[in-house]
C-alpha cells in the first residue's frame, strides 16, 4: 500500500516533507513547492535534496511515489487575458524544471476553469497550453486531476480528460483521480469497479498515476468540492477503504487531502493535521469514531 498525505514544503524543503510524512506514518507524500494560492517560489537547496534522498532511502520511501501539486492559480483554460495565460504556461514549465531537479516524476495539475468561455473552448486552450509546456525529453509527468465541476471547472468527467489526453499524448501526461471530486461530479463510488472499468476503457488504467483519497461533505453530483475527513462524509469509510485496497491500484500512490481540525467542532481555525490518525484508521481497517478528539488531545499536549 502506498499511502501518504499533503505535507508542507517549509524551510527544509523536500527533507522536511519526508520527515513530516514519516511522523504521520506515511510512506509517501504530496507537496506544493510554495503556497498553493500564489506563485512565489524560493530557490531549491541542493544539499537538502541530497539529504532528503538519503533520509527517504533510510525510511523506505520511493521518490517515484512522491507527488508535487501545481498551484491552483495556474489556469490553462482561459486565454482571454493572454498575459495571465502565458504566465501560467511559463510557471508550469518552471515547476516541471523544479520537480526534475528534485527527481520528482509526477506533478498534479487542475486542468483549469473556462470562466466566460464554453467548456469546449476551455479544453482547446488547455490542449494548446500543454502542447507549449511539454518537452520531448521530459522526465516529470503532468497528471490531470478530475475536478468536482465547481463553477466553470474543466475536466470534471472522464470524457473531457480523455479529450485532452488524446490531443497531447499520454507519454508525459497522466491522470489523478480525487474521490471527493468524483463524488461531487456525480460518479457514485459505491460501484468503484464499474468506474475503474470505464476509466480503463476511455483512458487506460496505466495512465492513472495518483489517487487523492478524500471523503466529501456533500452528496454525489452537487459540484461543491468540500473535502471531509475519512469516514465522516458521504462517501464513507468502507468505500474509501475498498478503493485504497483495490487489487488493481497496488502500485498507485494514495494521497489524503482531508481538512485540518480545530480545538473543538465549532472551532474553524483548523490547526491540527488529521493525517496521522486517518492513516492509522486506514491501516487498521477500522474507523476511529473518536478521530476528532484523538487528534486534538494528541496535538494539544505540546
Ligand atoms: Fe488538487
Ligand atoms: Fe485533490
Ligand atoms: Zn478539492
Amino acid at each position: 500500500m502506498i499511502l501518504g498525505c499533503h505535507v508542507n514544503f517549509g524551510i527544509e524543503q523536500l527533507l522536511g516533507c519526508a520527515k513530516q510524512a514519516t511522523e504521520y506514518g506515511a510512506n509517501t507524500f504530496m507537496f506544493y513547492t510554495g503556497a498553493p494560492q500564489n506563485t512565489i517560489r524560493k530557490p531549491l537547496d541542493q544539499n537538502l535534496i541530497l539529504e532528503a534522498k538519503t533520509y527517504m532511502k533510510e525510511h523506505q520511501m520511493d521518490l517515484s511515489h512522491v507527488i508535487c501539486h501545481a498551484p491552483y492559480i495556474i489556469n490553462l483554460a482561459n486565454k482571454k487575458d493572454k498575459n495571465k495565460w502565458e504566465f501560467s504556461i511559463q510557471f508550469l514549465k518552471n515547476e516541471i524544471d523544479r520537480c526534475e531537479s528534485m527527481g520528482i516524476t509526477n506533478i498534479v495539475l487542475h486542468p483549469g476553469s473556462a470562466v466566460g468561455l464554453t467548456h469546449e473552448e476551455g479544453i482547446q486552450n488547455i490542449i494548446e497550453a500543454l502542447n507549449f509546456v511539454l518537452r520531448k525529453d521530459q522526465t516529470c509527468n503532468i497528471l490531470l486531476e478530475t475536478m468536482a465541476g465547481k463553477g466553470t471547472e474543466c475536466g470534471c468527467n472522464l470524457e473531457e480528460i480523455k479529450q485532452i489526453l488524446d490531443q497531447v499524448g499520454k507519454e508525459h501526461v497522466g491522470v489523478c483521480i480525487d474521490t471527493c471530486h468524483l463524488n461531487d461530479a456525480g460518479y457514485s463510488l459505491k460501484n468503484f469497479d464499474s468506474f475503474l472499468q470505464q476509466l480503463d476503457e476511455l483512458i487506460g488504467l496505466d495512465s492513472l498515476k495518483c489517487v487523492h483519497l478524500n471523503d466529501s461533505k456533500n452528496e454525489c453530483g452537487t459540484h461543491k468540492d468540500r473535502h471531509e475527513n475519512i469516514g465522516f462524509g458521504t462517501i464513507g469509510f468502507d468505500v474509501l477503504l475498498s478503493i485504497l485496497n483495490h487489487p488493481k491500484l497496488k502500485e498507485v500512490p494514495f494521497i489524503l487531502e482531508t481538512p485540518y481540525v480545530g480545538n473543538n467542532k465549532e472551532d474553524k481555525t483548523r490547526i491540527y493535521p488529521p493525517y496521522r490518525f486517518e492513516i492509522m484508521s486506514l491501516k487498521n481497517q477500522t474507523l476511529n469514531q473518536n478521530l476528532y478528539e484523538d487528534i486534538v488531545s494528541f496535538y494539544k499536549k505540546d
